[in-house]
């Protein structure tokens, strides 16, 4: 049997995409969920990007014990340097260089020769493996690169230390047959390739990702680049859960492989990127979508109650859909509640848990039926243990046809300190923004915002996820709040974003 290795670049390919950045503390949770459903390898940013990015990779690699942790580098000294540096404290480290080789890439974007390309991998290689015991090299644009090229360069990176040689469709243009034929070409060309593990990166453009990965599977790959819910650059990259469902389902076709995901986290994890991002998935997505397991037709619905595998072929346990959403109520006690946060994942602090108790009575007051999601609004909300620049003691708003809409406003400072303020604006929404701005003294610019319902029902909570600059600052921060009322879980939100880009801003002095 050949094991495939499933290399998840949801932190790094997919967070990098725009409406998708997330908090580091964020990253670090996505990052121990994703070792939690068995992810080999844990791509978890791009260092020498951002000091953001660095923070990132050192705090995942400081808490990750069983997955590799990996951090991306061009083909550079300092590039791969400071991955070094931020990778150093894993348990498991990879430093991922990469290097373009086809010719559209070397003549435009990095206006060098072939040779020059050649020892420019070949340097990066064996500079990175003098620092980390586990290399990998991409060749960017493998798919349109010329293949002799290529082969010679797979060669000598292995030659070189590389242990895992990534062959991405960077641009997302082949198709499966161009896939399976390429790999092959690849496994049979290349005289060393029985050194390295070959491993293979699909763009989704022509909404071919996964069927590639199949493709290159079944060639003889045998690492999986992939991220959750298919996120990345532009149309995204090959969705994780898909290929792991399809491997899994039609074993016929895959009969020489294993893999060691626990597909039962599947849709933890799926749900978990979605709250973090605020971005759902649509209903119909395969596998994790809200659909994907609802039988509508009458048909259909008679049929599957006859026997399950007239329409299914899989079920919704074995990728973890929750049976029974509805969880906690009025008279549910701290334990109950407790207990349901851990088997979600959460792990609070002690006066962590005694304020989202307390959240969670308060919210059992205003709403009759408390649902999974209620739990994680009220845990990534108003209970989130980061740092709290300022918070929210009091709002009132004043609006509808024909008034100004005026908004009051309390906020509590680190200190204990209350500042009261007003202001009016063209919305409630504004007026509110206004208000924060001016206690705060911070002048903000929204780049989007958006409110869903985190719940069915009329009385469910509003989720507002925002993002904003800030005094021009050149980079943006997202917020998320979570109320009954969806004012106020603007101005949460609003807060939240402040705060984020207060303590980012303290980060950088
Ligand atoms: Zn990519």
């Amino acid at each position: 049997m050949r094991k495939l290795v499933f290399f998840d670049t949801t932190l790094r390919d997919g967070e990098q995409a725009p409406g998708f950045s997330m908090k580091t503390e964020e990253k670090i949770r996505l990052a121990l969920q994703l070792e939690k459903l068995g992810v080999d390898v844990i791509e978890a940013g791009f260092p020498i990007s951002s000091p953001g990015d660095f923070e990132a990779v050192q705090k995942v690699s400081e808490v990750i014990t069983e997955s590799s942790v990996c951090g991306l580098s061009r083909a550079a000294r300092k590039d791969i340097e400071a991955a070094w540096e931020a990778l150093k404290g894993a348990r498991k480290p990879r430093i991922h260089t990469f290097l373009a080789t086809s010719d559209i890439h070397m003549k435009y974007k990095l206006q060098k020769s072939r040779e020059e390309v050649l020892s420019m991998a070949v340097d990066a290689v064996k500079l990175a493996v003098n620092l980390c015991p586990d290399v990998e090299f991409s060749a960017e644009d493998a798919t349109r690169s010329d293949p002799e090229f290529l082969y010679k360069v797979i060669e000598e990176v292995i030659k070189a230390g590389a242990s895992t040689v990534n062959l991405p469709d960077t641009v997302g243009y082949a198709t499966p047959e161009d896939m399976y034929s390429f790999i092959s070409g690849v496994m049979n060309n290349v005289p060393n390739i029985d050194k390295a593990v070959i491993s293979t990166h699909n763009h989704n453009d022509l909404g071919l990702g996964v069927a590639n990965a199949l493709a290159a599977i079944r060639a003889g790959a045998s690492q999986i680049e992939c991220t959750i819910n298919g996120i990345g650059e532009r149309a995204g990259n090959a969705a994780l859960e898909e290929i792991v469902m399809a491997v899994n389902v039609r074993k016929d076709r895959f009969p020489d492989v294993e893999c060691s995901i626990n597909t039962k986290e599947l849709y933890r994890t799926s749900r978990m990127l979605t709250n973090i991002t605020g971005v759902e998935v649509q209903p119909n997505k395969a596998v994790v979508g809200k659909n994907a397991f609802a039988h509508e037709a009458g048909i259909h619905q008679d049929g599957v109650l006859k026997e399950r595998t007239t329409y299914e072929i899989m079920t919704a346990e074995s990728v973890g859909f929750p049976s029974n959403a509805l969880v906690l109520g009025k008279h549910s006690g701290r334990n109950a509640f407790t207990t349901r946060l851990k088997e979600l994942g959460y792990s609070l602090s002690p006066e962590g848990l005694e304020k989202a108790f307390a959240e969670f009575k308060d919210l059992a007051d205003k709403k009759k039926e408390i649902y999974d999601e209620d739990l994680e609004a009220i845990v990534l909300g108003r209970a989130a243990e980061h740092k709290k620049y300022y918070e929210l003691e009091y709002v009132g708003f004043s609006s509808g046809t024909g008034s100004v809409p005026t908004v009051t406003m309390k906020l509590r400072r680190q200190d204990g300190s209350v500042i009261t303020d007003a202001s009016i604006g063209d919305g409630p929404v504004h007026a509110a923004f206004r208000t924060v701005e001016r206690i705060c003294g911070a002048e903000g610019r929204l780049k989007s915002y958006r409110i869903n319902a985190v719940t069915p029902g009329k009385d469910a909570q509003g989720e507002v996820t925002l993002t904003a600059e800030f005094d021009g600052a050149g980079f943006n921060v997202g917020g998320k709040g979570y109320s009954t009322d969806v004012l106020v879980a603007s101005v949460e939100a609003y807060l939240d974003a402040l705060n984020g880009y207060l303590a980012k801003k303290e980060n950088l002095k």
